[in-house]
């Protein structure tokens, strides 16, 4: 077996690491769920399976899954086929409560070794607990439809609240969950018209010193390289003309952060106000990478 996908999917079901694994929740059913090995680059990724999951070893096949599938189909025209689909926690856990801390962080390598296999452009964070696993964030109703970064992962999750009947019965909750799988489409649509967005920026190696960002309009370049680089740009962004000026200059001379620049080109642009400056930049990046 050469396929890194079906090895990593063998690993998470033989694993044992922590106590929930291999328990058989009804006869032949084991706690371990991995993924719907869908071929796609667009990850969902949720909490941990279910006694559904575990009877079908598959995630999201429950009434959460279900109404996933119908809302991403209805509102965005998405089938269920077209989401790689996962959690960050394999196992069922005893009465489906909450997973610990442990049991998280034992989880990890097997979502940080699937993430570097997949390498999705976008990750859609189905509930707080996979949110706060994929950026360090907390606050999913603050965030809620936002594009974030991944620092771990330099990849961009938009967070969107757990599709479980205990949201989507609330008819203010379902709203926002329709209105988050909106901003995925925008998201997506924005992708597909980017030629450059076939990459995650996932190598950046940008550092820079701690400034002061307090400010909608980014006055000094380095902060606004540091917040890219760190996913925590500000919502709504201006570059001043200095910026620009400087960032132009930049990209001609090295061609790595141009690259990095084209890779995060959605993300620049649904989050800058200042479209106009962005687009010229990008369009300098685009022209010298491909150039
Ligand atoms: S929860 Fe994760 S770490 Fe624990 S046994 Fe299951 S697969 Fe292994």
């Amino acid at each position: 077996m050469s396929d890194p996908l079906k090895i990593l999917r063998e690993k998470c079901l033989a694993c044992r690491a922590c106590s929930l694994g291999g328990r058989e929740i009804s006869p032949k059913c084991f706690s371990n769920v991995f993924s719907n090995m869908s071929p796609s680059r667009i990850m969902a990724i949720g909490q941990n399976p279910g006694s559904e999951e575990v009877k079908k070893g598959e995630p999201f096949v429950g009434a959460s899954g279900r109404f996933f599938n119908e809302a991403a189909k209805g509102i965005i025209g998405m089938e269920r086929s077209s989401f790689y689909i996962s959690n960050v926690l394999r196992c069922f856990t005893p009465g489906n409560r909450q997973p610990t801390r442990q049991e998280l962080d034992a989880c990890r390598p097997i979502l940080d070794e699937e993430i570097s296999i997949i390498k999705p452009t976008l990750i859609i964070a189905l509930g707080s607990v996979a949110f706060e696993r994929l950026t360090g964030m907390h606050g999913i109703m603050k965030h809620h439809g936002e594009t974030v970064v991944s620092p771990r992962y330099l990849v961009p999750v938009i967070a969107l609240l757990h599709p479980s009947p205990y949201n989507t019965n609330n008819p203010t909750n379902r709203e926002m969950f329709h209105d988050g799988l909106r901003k995925v489409g925008d998201f997506l649509r924005q992708a597909k018209r980017m030629k450059s967005f076939s990459q995650t920026g996932r190598e950046w190696e940008l550092k820079s010193e701690k400034m002061s960002r307090d400010r909608k309009t980014y006055l000094n370049v380095d902060v606004f390289l540091e917040d890219m680089s760190r996913g925590k740009m500000m919502d709504g962004f201006f570059l001043s003309e200095e910026v620009f000026q400087l960032l132009s200059a930049k990209i001609q001379l090295d061609r790595e952060l141009a690259k990095q620049i084209t890779d995060m080109a959605v993300v620049l642009l649904l989050k800058a106000d200042g479209k106009r400056e962005v687009e010229d930049l990008l369009a300098i990046a685009e022209s010298f990478v491909n150039g």
